[in-house]
This record gives structure tokens, C-alpha cells and sequence, in this order.
């Protein structure tokens, strides 16, 4: 059975109050329950969701509200209000510095749209003024140079790979230092994709970090995923230091629920949005029409 997407049942649940008769005690409560329970079956923390349940409470007091007052309004907003919090992990993202290299890793499942997202990030801050560059730090899947090679070309990004070398860790080595001689001031590293699975893939993951100590790791998730988002988070949070999170595929159906899964197991806060498989579908993460979006 596949589990409603989080926002989706957030929505319903506030639908369902909002068409009670009277909003008192008993309809707070279960919408509440109802929030909160899809919040821990998407295994967003359990402190998390206990903040959000009290916070609600003590904001909207349903039972000593003069009748005339809009409730279930208040109540939406409160919501959107908590949810828009807990997308806020309290840590400023990595913010790129010019006239200096600033080396940004790649890390996500295969299919994430990680190679895509990395050249959308490198166009996005080339037109920032900086000048960017991409290396191609994965050997395991056949094609992945020449994808990321295509992209860059498009872009006008320079890039760096190898089809003869197995190594990984020592390709993002040279290329980082190639990129850092030659002046470059974001130096974006494509790491292999992988499965939850495959433990090889993941220490080849941590090689490549040794190699190139990035100032930066960005955690990429497809949108679609869900239930899964939480599990797959801490999986690379638990091996890389991942800093700050980028959510793709928002042009599709999915509402983005993982991401509130995704904030909780990183505590690394979302920058990036991708909507769309060409360059220019890559927008600055806005909180507020996130949750809308999640909602709606
Ligand atoms: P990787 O294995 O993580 O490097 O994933 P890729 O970058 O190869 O992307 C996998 C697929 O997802 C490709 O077909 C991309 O075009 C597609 N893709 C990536 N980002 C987006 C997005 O934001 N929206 C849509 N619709 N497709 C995307």
C-alpha cells in the first residue's frame, strides 16, 4: 500500500476541521492527532511533533475565543506556521564566497537528479557572477561522465572527468586542484549515485570527501519519495557532513511531505528547489510556498 504523501494528509485533516460545524475542544484535538500522526508515520521527530501539537494549543485557544472569531482560519495559519518552522532547522545554509574556491559536494541516491542539479546550481550561480566548474566523481555508472559532460557543454560550464580512471576519490582530487589553480571559485563535485543498499558505495562516498574536504555537502532527494525520505536522509547524514539539502522533481505530483523528514534527520536546511529537467527549472527555496504547496 503506498502511504499518502504527508502534505496530503495534513490538507485533509484540515479540511476535515475546517467543515465541523463548530470548531471546539474535540475537533482540535483530532485534528491534531490526525496531523501528528502522519508527521511520526513520516518519521519526523517525535520532540518535533510534540512542540508542534503544545504550540498549536497554547496559540489558538478554541474554547475561550469569542465566538465571532475565525477559527478555523487561526488555525490554518498555526499550522502553516509550525510546519514552516520545522522546515527552518535554525542553521543559515553555505553561502559560496567570491575570489575564493569553495568546493561543493554532490551526494544522493541514484536518479535524485543529482547530476542534473549540478549543473542547474552551477548556472544558477555562474549568472551570480561566479565562475564555475564541475567534477565528475563518478566511475560506477557507465555514462555518467558523458552525462554530466553534455550538461556542462550546454551550460558552458567547464568540467573535469575521466574515462579511463577507476578511482574516484583521485579524479575529485585532480579536478578539485585543477579547478583551484586555475582560479575557480565554486568547484561542484558529482558523486556516484548510489542505493540505500550498498555499503561500498557509501564508503566510496566518505574516500571522495577525504579527498577533496569540501566546504560544502548538498544532500539532493527526489520529491516522490515519501515514506522513505527520513531513512534515506540519515543514511548520508550518518556518513557525510551534509549541510544543506536540495528537493528536485517538484514539477511532478508530489507535494514534498519527505522534505519535513529530510529537515529532521539532517538538521541541514533546504536551499534549492528543482522543477524541471532543463537548466533554468531551479528556484531559491521559499518556505511559505513550499508549505502551500504541501498543503494544497
Ligand atoms: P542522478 O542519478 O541523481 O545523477 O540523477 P540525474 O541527474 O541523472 O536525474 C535523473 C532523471 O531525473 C533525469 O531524467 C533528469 O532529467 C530528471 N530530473 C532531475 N531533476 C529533475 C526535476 O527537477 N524535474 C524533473 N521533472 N526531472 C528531473
Amino acid at each position: 500500500m503506498v502511504l499518502a504523501d504527508l502534505g496530503s494528509r495534513v490538507a485533509v485533516a484540515l479540511r476535515k476541521m475546517a467543515q465541523a460545524p463548530l470548531v471546539d475542544k474535540d475537533v482540535l484535538n483530532e485534528m491534531l492527532t490526525e496531523i501528528c500522526k502522519a508527521l511520526l508515520q513520516a518519521d519526523v521527530n517525535v520532540a518535533q511533533v510534540k512542540h508542534l501539537r503544545e504550540s498549536i494549543k497554547k496559540n489558538v485557544d478554541v474554547e475561550s475565543l469569542a465566538s465571532g472569531m475565525n477559527k478555523r482560519k487561526m488555525l490554518e495559519q498555526a499550522v502553516c506556521n509550525e510546519l514552516c518552522s520545522m522546515l527552518d532547522p535554525g542553521k543559515e545554509p553555505y553561502a559560496p564566497k567570491k575570489k575564493q574556491a569553495n568546493v561543493i559536494m554532490f551526494v544522493g541516491l541514484q536518479g535524485a537528479g543529482k547530476t542534473t542539479t549540478c549543473t542547474k546550481y552551477a548556472y544558477m550561480h555562474k549568472r551570480k557572477g561566479f565562475k564555475c566548474a564541475l567534477v565528475c566523481a563518478d566511475t560506477f555508472r557507465a555514462g555518467a561522465f558523458d552525462q554530466l559532460k553534455q550538461n556542462a557543454t550546454k551550460a558552458k560550464i567547464p568540467f573535469y572527468g575521466s574515462y579511463t580512471e577507476t578511482d574516484p576519490a583521485q579524479i575529485a582530487a585532480e579536478g578539485t586542484a585543477k579547478f583551484r589553480e586555475e582560479g575557480y571559485e565554486i568547484i561542484i563535485v558529482d558523486t556516484s549515485g548510489r542505493h540505500m543498499q550498498e555499503a561500498a558505495l557509501f564508503e566510496e562516498m566518505q574516500q571522495v570527501s577525504d579527498a577533496v574536504a569540501p566546504d560544502e555537502v548538498i544532500f539532493v532527494m527526489d520529491s516522490s519519495i515519501g515514506q522513505a525520505a527520513h531513512e534515506q536522509a540519515s543514511a548520508f547524514k550518518k556518513k557525510v557532513a551534509v549541510g544543506s539539502v536540495i528537493i528536485t522533481k517538484l514539477d511532478g505530483h508530489a507535494k514534498g511531505g519527505g522534505a519535513l523528514s529530510a529537515v529532521a534527520a539532517t538538521g541541514a536546511p533546504i536551499t534549492h528547489i528543482g522543477t524541471g529537467e532543463h537548466v533554468e527549472d531551479f528556484e531559491d527555496f521559499e518556505v511559505k510556498s513550499f508549505v502551500s504547496r504541501m498543503l494544497g
